[in-house]
């Protein structure tokens, strides 16, 4: 039996994607954003393939100690901070450097004894009105870490680009301007960009990038591909077909029976489904590749199976290998037709697909 979905993720083309990150961002330190098991690719096998890197981001306090554990020494940021006196403990205990964002936040810190040796990052809200400390709060906020931190201890600075991805770059001018007017006069380093600050039109500077999607190879950019951005794809979804058969014309495939042959047709079925993290949503005519040539998704994707038609398609039998998204055709190609973005459908692959190497 030949063998079924597994994500095969190329180390190699994600150091490729560093190196063009950092000639975007000549001088800038790459804090790779790792968080949500690295987009998919595997936290931990993502962390250690990485070793230019300068630092790592993650969401949650979990992920940072599950790096930790496994011996990742460089710096890592909780994206989110810490939420409890216990956490503040962990991160701690596991050298884990925080973002500040809140004044919950503050107090937290305020009332722990090892508050003055935690890296800190202060984050200023300049439009995105997610998470950060909006500009009018942030000088009493930074004012009273500054108190809290060891003398000669550097607080950085922060905030996240709401439309970076928008070539217009309005909002971005304006972020940047709120996030100079709050920040200046104050020393410590600057982190602003996520991919798309780094390849977006408007140059956002900073000490600091903060790259994810870019570092997986997928564009952040909707009106520029990974190739024309010199990315490289680094997860390739692949699986094999696992029946074969003849649909008569006007016979119909899947559930709900919402595709019908207009013609005697070749069908192929590929194991990969929504319980891999194949979106429900994509429609009948969406690119999947089958021996290396793009052929259409016919009727709705099941839990463990979609269909494609071969037809006249030369030497495909049970074991032709099947590609979802990789090198050959890009995961933003396959999220444009379900309706939403790389990051989705990349964070999407389920548990149950292994993580293999290239
Ligand atoms: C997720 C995240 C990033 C990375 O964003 P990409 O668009 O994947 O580059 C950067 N900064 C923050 C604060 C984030 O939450």
């Amino acid at each position: 039996m030949s063998r079924l979905i597994r994500a095969v993720i190329d180390g190699a083309a994600m150091r490729h994607n560093v190196q063009v990150i950092r000639a975007r961002a000549p001088g800038a330190r790459v804090m790779a954003v790792v968080k949500a098991n690295a987009y998919g690719h595997g936290l931990v096998q993502t962390a250690l393939a990485l070793p230019e890197v300068d630092a790592f981001a993650v969401a949650r306090l979990e992920e940072g100690v599950r790096l930790r554990e496994r011996g990742v020494r460089a710096p890592i940021v909780l994206l989110e901070g810490v939420f409890t006196a216990e956490q503040l403990r962990a991160a701690g205990r596991f050298e884990l450097e925080l973002v500040v964002h809140d004044a919950l936040q503050v107090e937290l810190l305020a009332a722990a004894p090892q508050a003055h040796e935690l890296a800190l990052w202060v984050k200023v809200d300049t439009g995105m009105n997610r998470l950060g400390f909006r500009a009018e709060a942030f000088r009493a906020a930074y004012e009273r870490l500054r108190a809290l931190c060891a003398p000669g201890r550097q607080i950085r600075l922060m905030t996240h680009l709401a439309a970076a991805d928008d070539p217009d770059g309005q909002m971005t001018r304006e972020q940047l301007a709120r996030f100079a007017a709050a920040t200046e006069g104050l020393s410590g380093e600057r982190s602003i960009a996520n991919s798309a600050g780094v390849f977006g039109t408007v140059p956002v500077g900073g000490e600091w990038v903060r790259p994810g999607l870019a570092l997986y190879g997928a564009s952040p950019l909707p009106q520029r591909t990974a190739g024309e951005l010199g990315l490289r794809p680094v997860m390739r979804l692949e699986t094999s077909v696992i029946a074969l058969r003849r649909v008569p014309r006007g016979e119909t495939v899947g559930y709900g029976a919402t595709w019908r042959a207009a013609h005697d047709a070749e069908i192929a079925i590929v194991a990969a489904g929504y319980g891999d993290g194949v979106p429900r949503s994509l429609p009948s005519g969406t690119a999947v590749l089958v021996a290396g040539q793009r052929v259409p998704l016919v009727g709705r994707v099941s839990m463990d199976m979609i269909a494609v038609e071969v037809t006249g398609l030369a030497g495909v039998g049970v074991g032709t290998p099947a590609v979802l998204w990789g090198a050959d055709l890009p995961v933003e190609e396959m999220a444009r037709a379900a309706g939403t973005i790389p990051y989705e459908l990349l964070c999407g692959v389920s548990e149950r697909v292994p993580l293999e190497s290239a």
